[in-house]
């Protein structure tokens, strides 16, 4: 996934964090976790939006309609139907722009590749996604001020919970990937517990045994389950968002 990753970007990146950003303050009474999936892979459906169920959860599921239907990083991504199918089963489709570049490939196009993920969004879901995640969590100075206009959270890579001041346009997210440690894992839980905030997880492939990028269904049973167990809230980052917001 990181292999794309130049100099240039990773410069733009620092740039766009370097400068001052706006803030929300995050305190959920209950600590809340959302599961999120960027890409997607088919197993992220027919695995991960079904083990959530499972649990009568939801996820997110940040969507980069240029990948629809084809091989990324190895994985068979879902084709339109299976958008399709997790918008109808109460999910989330979030925005991971079209062409999962980055701001520095994209340039002076980013926005145009933002507004034909729109177009793809709208065939496969009832309007437009509200929620964005930069592909491979760089943004840019340029990149970040498209985002903050148009979405009401984006969400990079960087790990922590969020919670106290936090930025919406750039929420801290874990990697379940195929190299983390569950017991580590399932500590970010017991943190979010603890001090409650708000915990996102991203993960692509959920499958045994999974990519360098994805999550073994074993592990994402026992990290929703944890979370339920510990009292957090499971929800969408959609949802979490209208908790947050709607907190005293
Ligand atoms: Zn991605």
């Amino acid at each position: 996934m990181f292999k794309q990753i130049s100099l240039a970007d990773r410069l733009a990146n620092r740039l766009a964090r370097a400068l001052p950003r706006p803030k929300m303050h995050i305190e959920p009474q209950r600590p809340i976790v959302s599961f999120t999936f960027d890409d997607v892979p088919e197993t992220a459906l027919s695995n991960g939006a079904r083990i959530l169920e499972q649990f009568g959860v939801r996820g997110t599921f940040y969507t980069a309609g240029g990948l629809s239907g084809r091989v990324h990083d190895g994985q068979p991504m879902l084709a339109d139907e299976g958008y399709r199918e997790l918008a109808s089963r109460g999910h989330e489709l979030g925005h991971h722009t079209f062409s999962h570049r980055s701001p520095v490939r994209l340039a002076g196009r980013y926005r145009d590749d933002l507004d034909r993920n729109d177009a793809f969004l709208t065939t496969v879901t009832d309007g437009y996604a509200k929620n964005f995640a930069f592909p491979y969590g760089l943004t840019s100075p340029a990149a970040q001020r498209a985002v903050d206009r148009r979405f009401r959270s984006g969400r990079g890579v960087l790990p922590g919970i969020n919670r106290g001041p936090a930025d919406p346009g750039l929420l801290l997210s874990v990697e379940i990937g195929g190299r983390s440690e569950p017991a580590s894992l399932v500590g970010w839980i017991d943190d979010a517990v603890a001090t409650p905030g708000w915990l996102i997880y991203f993960t692509h492939d959920v499958k045994d045994p999974p990519s360098r990028y994805g999550c073994p269904p074993d592990l994402l049973e026992r990290l929703v389950g944890h979370a339920l167990e510990t009292g957090c809230e499971v929800l969408t980052v959609d949802a979490a968002l209208d908790r947050l917001e709607a907190a005293p």
